[in-house]
């Protein structure tokens, strides 16, 4: 499936916000919005005032941007949040997070969603003892998400840990980070998921 692969620090830039690609090294002084807090290219320090629809748009745009997901798989999210019961911006929010490569990154199997997509994709995880290498896969409540037990001593995971380890994993989830797995207790509450998104603007966009 296609993805954005621009460069990730551009987007936080282009969205005048951290967006916390990069995982962990977001919290360093690294991070290229704090030291280059402007827009990208020759016009990006020049101040606009957003309209309401621009500023729907960017909200979008930086949803989809954080969870990683093209254009047209959005939308399909869209759709299908709103034909649930419940609020659909919450739905929406709710689908997003359950998707497995976030689960992952929010289990510490990676210390940035772009890489815990990776090691989905690279077929290093199993849901309930089966392989699943689709990064939208959605998880229920109940599954048990696992590095597979020959790829539990490769040194990427080590080198993972060392960083995610301390993580503070949602109160929806159960972690063990030294066994490489976890389990999903529950769906989140909207107050459990911590994505600076204004889910009411991207609805009030697409209602439109
Ligand atoms: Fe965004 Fe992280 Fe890059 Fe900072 S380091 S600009 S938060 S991706």
């Amino acid at each position: 499936m296609a993805r954005y692969i621009g460069a990730k620090c551009k987007q936080c830039r282009r969205e005048g916000k951290k967006l916390f690609l990069k995982g962990e090294r977001c919290y360093t002084a690294a991070c290229a919005i704090e030291r280059r807090p402007y827009a990208p290219g020759q016009h990006g320090q020049q101040k606009t005032k957003l309209s309401e629809y621009g500023l729907q748009l960017r909200e979008k745009q930086k949803a989809k941007r954080i969870y990683g997901v093209l254009e047209g798989q959005f939308r399909t999210y869209f759709e299908k949040s709103d034909a649930q019961p419940g609020i659909t911006g919450e739905n929406l929010l709710r689908n997003l997070e359950l998707r497995l490569d976030n689960v992952a990154y929010r289990l510490g199997l990676g210390r940035s969603r772009t890489e815990a997509r990776q090691v989905v994709r690279h077929n290093l995880v199993t849901v309930n003892g089966k392989r699943v290498n689709i990064p939208s896969y959605q998880v229920k409540i109940g599954d048990v998400i696992e590095v597979k037990e020959d790829a539990k001593s490769f040194e990427r995971f080590k080198q993972i840990t060392e960083v995610t380890g301390s993580r503070i994993v949602p109160e929806w989830l159960e972690a063990d980070i030294e066994a490489l797995k976890g389990t999903v207790k529950a769906v989140p509450a909207r107050d459990q998921i911590d994505t600076d998104i204004q889910e009411t603007l991207i609805v009030e966009l697409y209602s439109k």
